[in-house]
């Protein structure tokens, strides 16, 4: 590979930019450390702010925008014209390994008709990367050996990038025939006041254990005493306890929080995938043969209703 240039593609609302780019980032600077060109590219409908917003992280060289009215709610089709229209200046395409980048990042690849190299954890140089296979219980080291490569980057794997410098310049690409190839028609989107899962610094998650949707209350009474996140297992979003993105693990969102406390949640391979690399992990099980204690650095053996309204008072 030659000269090295990264592109990232931020992650945004059309207002401002999302966490997670600023993670992809500091996978971006880690891939040129040994020198090369660090762009972001955002791509939507009335931008200006975000673009301003990327302009002034540290290590931007240059923001381009694309701007049309059909890339408002960035659907894939058109996200995918747009991006590959500048894709040729770049060595490395870096999207978040998010709901967003996994919708595009593979349109794109198969467009340009290049490897993508998935959810990484680690940057080895500029060509070698690690990332998880079989739900986390192995690591891959994969090098990519084209000229050209996309890459999907795991927010909870690296820090996000705090600093801040003067403005970088801000050019617009014009991109014509975007056409309209799918509509959005509705989108539902669950209002939280608590923190954010993905970047939360403690998440609580219930599991099967918890046996309605009504009893999350106790979760969300600690939650909020601690400033943390709610989480949730497969088998609980399954039984419509909570919403589909409340779910940790293999298939839900990968979360590193400084603690995690998972209450009536087994410990299935799927779901530890997803929490794992959590700093402390606390574990309420009345089943002191449930796996989650071997990943557990605490754990309590005892019935989570007796449990969780003591946890609370204590809290109090
Ligand atoms: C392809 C695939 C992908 C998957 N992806 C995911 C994923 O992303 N995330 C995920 O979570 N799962 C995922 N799963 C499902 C996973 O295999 C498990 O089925 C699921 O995690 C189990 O959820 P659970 O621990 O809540 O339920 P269970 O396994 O039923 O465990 C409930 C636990 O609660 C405890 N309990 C019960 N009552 C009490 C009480 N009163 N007090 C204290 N403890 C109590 C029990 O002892 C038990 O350990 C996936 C499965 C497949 C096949």
């Amino acid at each position: 590979m030659s000269q090295l240039s990264v592109l990232v593609i931020v992650e945004h609302d059309n207002q401002t930019i999302k966490s997670s780019t600023y993670h992809s980032i500091t996978a971006a600077r880690e891939i040129l450390s040994i020198g090369g060109s660090l762009h972001l590219l955002v791509v939507g409908s009335q931008t200006a702010a975000v673009a301003e917003l990327g302009s002034v992280i540290d290590g931007v060289e240059k923001v381009i925008t694309i701007e049309a009215a059909v890339l408002e709610s960035q659907l894939a089709e058109p996200m995918t014209r747009a991006i590959v229209a500048v894709a040729q200046n770049y060595s490395h395409l870096l999207f978040p390994a998010t709901t967003f980048g996994k919708n595009i990042a593979p349109r794109v690849a198969a467009t340009l008709g290049i490897s993508q190299i998935s959810d990484i954890t680690q940057v080895i140089d500029a060509e070698t990367f690690i990332r998880p296979i079989y739900a986390g219980n192995a690591l891959a080291t994969v090098q990519n050996n084209g000229n050209q490569v996309v890459i999907t980057v795991r927010s909870s794997a690296f820090s996000g990038v705090t600093e801040i410098q003067d403005s970088a310049p801000i050019e617009t690409v014009i991109v014509n025939d975007i056409s309209q190839l799918s509509q959005l028609k509705s989108q539902s989107l669950t209002q939280v006041a608590r923190a954010e899962l993905s970047s939360a610094k403690i998440v609580i998650s219930g599991g099967r254990g918890l046996s309605s949707g009504e009893n999350f209350v106790l979760l969300e009474a600690i939650a909020d005493k601690l400033g943390a996140a709610v989480g949730a297992s497969r088998a609980a979003v399954d039984a419509g306890y909570v919403p589909n993105d409340y779910q940790v693990g293999q298939t839900g969102k990968i979360v590193a929080p400084d603690l995690y406390i998972a209450v009536g949640i087994s410990g299935a391979i799927q779901h530890v995938a997803g929490m794992k690399e959590s700093k402390v992990i606390v574990a309420i099980n009345s089943d002191p043969e449930a796996p989650i204690f071997q990943v557990a650095d605490y754990g309590i053996v005892g019935d989570l209703f007796e449990i969780l309204p003591e946890f609370d008072q204590a809290l109090a």
